[in-house]
């Protein structure tokens, strides 16, 4: 048998490929340029164009475009009223991001377990951990598949909290043929490097909620506005604004927002293109019983942003560290998302204990990302295949 690269073997490719890799074309450059060019840099009308194709993507009335998917989350927070002495209830299996905005407005997060086989926060867990003092809910889109959206909207509309959805990985996911950004109060999209759409960095709040959206706009510049309606005192004259609140300065700027609706005029195909990768993966993964296969939440038409490799362990000689080292020597470059986020030492040094979600910390134990994006080549997606199809053989019990 053909024996892995790192027991002295011949990799499956001889150049490295990761987890995860932009899409830029020379219309994107040229969006940046024409920008660098104009006479806005900042607040201009890229930004303007930027969150009008949101809206149109996502179905949201209202879009406020921010420096990033964190920024994003946070003045979400803040427009929600979080505070102090309140829980928000996430799932562990995210990027620290959607627990950390809890933190940053004084409240608490609370994690509920994962479904074993969706990967997904699951509902009935939502609702075990609602006590008197949870204000909102902030379920994620993991891996682009959208969470069980009518279940967890109908919980917070039974116990009056704010749904806020982390839709960081599901740009152009429908759940019911309606798109991701249709049901949540505010959901929160990010133009990280490594997401399917990019700015570099880059992040936004889309909502339908008129009251909610003059908040994210008040959030997202200091507090400050040049709205009269929302001042104390009354305008000094034209040059007048006010500071009504304390906020950051969480704006974009207009080069990050060309390149964002530049990328948004090709979400049609690089779902596409992510969708046949990810059907070419679950074929071949399927047939190898070392291996589980993500399960699909059936109404979601998904844009995928990470395809989870999972291991079983008990079929296997190896562990997944040991899995994750042989497929780099395989020259395929994987990641781990996420380490689950009350692991992190700050979280453990604030009173969280190893043990709190079983699902979610086996699923941590077991899984890699492994590369996918739209500008893998057929080749690029056969190599990893053959490298996984190998390791499994060769490793199998
Ligand atoms: C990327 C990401 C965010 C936001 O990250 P930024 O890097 O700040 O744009 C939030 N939640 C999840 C799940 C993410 O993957």
């Amino acid at each position: 048998m053909n024996k892995p690269a790192i027991e002295g073997g011949t990799p499956v490719r001889s150049t490295k490929i990761h987890y995860s890799h932009q899409s830029i074309d020379e219309k994107d450059i040229q969006a940046v340029v024409d920008v660098l060019k104009s006479d806005f840099l900042t607040c201009g009308p890229a930004i303007t164009e930027m969150e009008k194709k949101l809206c149109e993507v996502t179905g949201a009335k209202y879009a406020v475009a921010c420096s990033n998917g964190t920024a994003a989350l946070h003045i979400a927070c803040m427009a929600a009223g979080i505070g102090p002495g309140d829980e928000v209830i996430t799932t562990p299996i995210t990027f620290a991001a959607s627990a950390n905005c809890a933190l940053y407005c004084g409240a608490t997060p609370v994690f509920a377990d994962i479904n074993p086989e969706t990967y997904q926060i699951d509902p009935a867990e939502i609702e075990k951990k609602i006590t008197d003092k949870t204000k909102a809910v902030i379920p994620v889109d993991y891996t682009g598949q959208v969470v069980e959206i009518a279940k967890i909207r109908e919980i917070c509309d039974k116990y009056g909290l704010i749904l806020i959805e982390d839709a960081a990985h599901s740009i152009g996911t429908l759940y019911d043929g309606k798109p991701v950004g249709s049901f949540a109060d505010m959901t929160e999209l990010s133009f990280h490097a490594i997401k399917t759409i990019t700015g570099g960095e880059g992040g936004a709040v889309v909502t339908s909620n008129e009251d909610l959206y003059k908040k994210l706009l008040l959030y997202r510049t200091h507090g400050i506005t040049r709205d009269e309606s929302l001042m104390a005192h009354g305008s000094e004259g034209p040059w007048y604004y006010e500071m009504v609140d304390l906020a950051p300065n969480y704006r974009i700027t207009d080069m990050q927002a060309a390149l964002i609706s530049s990328q948004l005029d090709k979400l049609a195909e690089f779902k596409k293109r992510k969708q046949d990768i990810c059907k070419k993966y679950d074929e071949a993964f399927g047939k190898l019983p070392q291996l589980f296969v993500q399960k699909e939440i059936t109404e979601s038409d998904t844009t995928r942003h990470l395809y989870i490799l999972r291991i079983k362990p008990e079929t296997l000689k190896i562990d997944r560290k040991q899995f994750f080292e042989a497929l780099a020597a395989e020259n395929i470059i994987c990641n781990v998302n996420y380490i689950p986020v009350y692991y992190l030492q700050y979280y453990q040094q604030h009173g969280y204990k190893k043990g709190l979600c079983p699902n979610a910390e086996k699923l941590y134990d077991e899984m890699m990302s492994i590369p996918l994006y739209a500008g893998m080549s057929d080749q690029d997606v056969d190599d990893v295949i053959a490298a996984v199809t190998k390791l499994c053989e060769y490793y199998a019990k």
